[in-house]
């Protein structure tokens, strides 16, 4: 028996009155928990709920091909971020996260910077202060640096030039080039950055985490980071998610 702390991501039925769920955690990458009598209304079903960050107490049992399957001992929450169940946009944008958490899910031990990114941005958008549409970007963006996409943003690939006019952003090879040297700036992967946009880029990439959800941009420039940071995503992540369709629709 351990005890660990972790986000809850996902609620899957496992027969009548049973659950397991799906729990980021910074020790043990993704796991999956059984939850024994886990839709039944017990003192374990608010630490299991979804967007619930608990800690757990679980078994570990090897099943027949040694893999780990870790059930549900005893849990406590630590946090519940309850706001986001009363507002239907607010809880479409935490799905799509959880969407995108899953969809880079790896039994790497290294997540403590993933669940560091997630926690912070759900306490954002549960506190309903910051712009929906920063938060968003700040976590497409950053979370794919943490999951191993992170871009060469440090200057030109070619000449090192730190920042100019115009530089220019290619998706495919994830560096930067100047206007001067760039290669193909007629390419389909090809993205214009201004000023502006680099610094804003490069801070998301790399700042630290205390200072990374102070700050604010204009609407223009709002428009600009969503539409880079969802090609971003698109790009790398190959994938299609319903859950950001719906958060548009609303
Ligand atoms: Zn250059």
């Amino acid at each position: 028996m351990f005890t660990l702390m972790g986000l809850i991501l996902r609620e899957n039925d496992r027969g009548e009155t049973s659950k397991s769920v799906t729990v980021l955690t910074a020790e043990k990458g993704f796991i999956d928990v059984f939850v024994r009598g886990g839709k039944k209304s017990t003192k374990n079903s608010s630490p299991t709920q979804l967007f619930a960050y608990s800690k757990l107490c679980l078994d570990e049992k090897k099943n027949s091909k040694n893999q780990s399957v870790y059930y549900l001992n005893s849990c406590e929450s630590d946090k519940l971020f309850y706001n986001l169940r009363l507002d239907a946009k607010r809880m479409a944008l935490a799905s799509y996260f959880s969407e995108l958490l899953m969809y880079i899910r790896t039994e790497d031990a290294s997540c403590g910077e993933i669940l560091r990114l997630a926690l912070n941005t759900l306490y954002f958008l549960n506190e309903g202060e910051k712009d929906m549409e920063l938060l968003k970007s700040i976590f497409e963006f950053r979370l794919l640096c943490e999951a191993g996409f992170r871009p060469a943003l440090l200057g030109c690939s070619v000449c090192m030039t730190y920042e100019a006019d115009i530089m220019h952003f290619n998706l495919s090879t994830g560096m930067l080039e100047c206007d001067k040297c760039c290669y193909n700036p007629d390419s389909i992967y090809d993205i214009e950055l201004d000023k502006t946009m680099l610094y804003i880029i490069r801070f998301i990439a790399l700042t630290e985490y205390k200072r990374l959800f102070a700050f604010k941009i204009s609407e223009k420039y709002q428009k600009k980071l969503t539409a880079f940071t969802e090609r971003f995503v698109k790009y790398n992540l190959k994938g299609k998610f319903p859950t950001l369709d719906f958060y548009r629709l609303l």
